[in-house]
C-alpha cells in the first residue's frame, strides 16, 4: 500500500455526541455532518482512524466488548453513508480505575500518544498532510506528542470543519 496521509479522529464529541461515556448504539447521537466528513476524507485519499479514550471500561460502566460492539455498529452506519473508518483504537485504562484489571497509567491513554504511535507503526501513513481532530486539550496534546497537527473541534458541523481544514 502506498503511504497516504491520515486523519486521526477522536470519537466522543467529534463523531458522536459526548453524552457521558456513550456505549449503547440505541442512545448514540451523531455529530452533524460526521458521515459526510468521513466520506470526504475517504474520497480525498486519507486513511481515517478513530482514537478514543474509553475509561468507562476501567470505571466499570460497561464491558470492553461493548466498545467493539459500538464500533462495529458505527462502521455499519457509516458504510450505509458510503464512509469508512480504517481502524478504531481505544484505550480502556485509567490510572485510578476501580477495576484493578484496567488500573494503569497507559501509554495509549490520551494525552499520551500511544494509540497514534501504534497506528503510525502499523499503517502506511504519510506524515505530511496528516492531522488529528479532537474536542479536548488532551486530544491536541496527544497529537503534539506524536508530532502531528491537531485541530480543536468546537462543535457544529464536522464536514464543514474538515472542509475548512482541507481548503
Ligand atoms: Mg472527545
Amino acid at each position: 500500500m502506498t503511504p497516504r496521509p491520515a486523519a486521526f479522529l477522536d470519537r466522543d464529541g467529534v463523531l458522536i455526541e459526548d453524552t457521558g461515556y456513550p456505549h449503547d448504539p440505541a442512545a448514540v447521537r451523531w455529530i452533524a455532518g460526521a458521515p459526510e466528513a468521513v466520506a470526504r476524507l475517504n474520497r480525498d485519499g486519507f486513511l481515517v482512524f478513530v482514537v478514543t479514550n474509553q475509561s468507562g471500561v476501567a470505571r466499570g460502566l460497561y464491558p470492553e466488548a461493548q466498545v467493539g460492539a459500538l464500533h462495529r455498529w458505527m462502521a455499519a452506519r457509516l458504510a450505509e453513508a458510503g464512509a469508512r473508518i480504517d481502524a478504531f483504537e481505544h484505550c480502556p485504562h485509567h490510572p485510578d480505575a476501580p477495576l484493578p484489571a484496567y488500573r494503569r497509567a497507559c501509554r495509549r491513554r490520551k494525552p499520551e500518544p500511544g494509540m497514534i504511535e501504534d497506528l503510525l507503526r502499523d499503517w502506511p501513513v504519510e506524515r505530511a498532510g496528516s492531522f488529528l481532530i479532537g474536542d479536548k486539550p488532551s486530544d491536541l496534546a496527544a497529537a503534539r506528542a506524536a508530532r502531528l497537527p491537531g485541530h480543536l473541534f468546537p462543535g457544529g458541523d464536522l464536514a464543514a470543519f474538515i472542509d475548512e481544514i482541507l481548503a
